[in-house]
């Protein structure tokens, strides 16, 4: 069977366009991945060595060199890494501001009332339930006892607060007018 010449030609053509489009999307796509490569890698270290060892082998393996760059690379972004730092070291500020004498910034237990090393006051005890008080606190988390108003007299009114003696006439409930 035989073609004739212009067909060939034809099927030439085509076949020529055809490899160079798919060389091109190709071509295309690898510098796609070793871009995507270099910026990957700038944002997880500063080590210009390992930057040009993942672009190297991007550049030289493509998709493969791609896999291997996804399972060798660090797992943390350094702005991640920057987070964690700054999250444990508030963390850490925090417990040591919290437990450290004011004084002498004596490493103190939470229950302790003053500083066993320089006798600094560091907590009181609640005047109704005895619990450790910090010293900036108004009121017991505990028994919810203003802080220096003293025991609760128990008849059910703790809301009201003593400003006056009472004279004993009105505790009967007859009221002067
Ligand atoms: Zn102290
Ligand atoms: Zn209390």
């Amino acid at each position: 069977m035989q073609f004739p010449p212009e067909l060939l030609n034809q099927i030439g053509v085509v076949l020529e366009v055809t490899v160079a489009v798919v060389t091109a999307l190709t071509v295309a796509f690898w510098i796609s991945l070793v871009i995507w490569t270099f910026r990957d890698i700038r944002l997880r270290t500063r080590d210009i060595f390992a930057w040009l060892l993942a672009v190297v082998l991007t550049l030289g393996l493509g998709p493969i060199g791609l896999l291997l760059y996804l399972l060798l690379r660090p797992k943390e972004t350094l702005a991640e890494v920057y987070d964690r730092q700054l999250e444990e070291e508030a963390l850490l500020r925090d417990i040591t501001a919290r437990r450290a004498c004011p004084s002498c910034q004596t490493v103190t237990e939470p229950e302790w009332l003053v500083c066993p090393h320089c006798r600094a006051e560091l907590r009181r005890t609640c005047a109704s339930c005895g619990k450790p008080l910090e010293l900036s606190w108004v009121i017991c988390p505990f028994c919810a006892t203003s802080v220096g108003e003293g025991k609760s007299s128990g008849n059910g009114h703790h809301a009201a607060p003593v400003t006056r003696t009472v004279a004993p006439a009105t505790v009967t409930g007859v009221e002067q007018a």
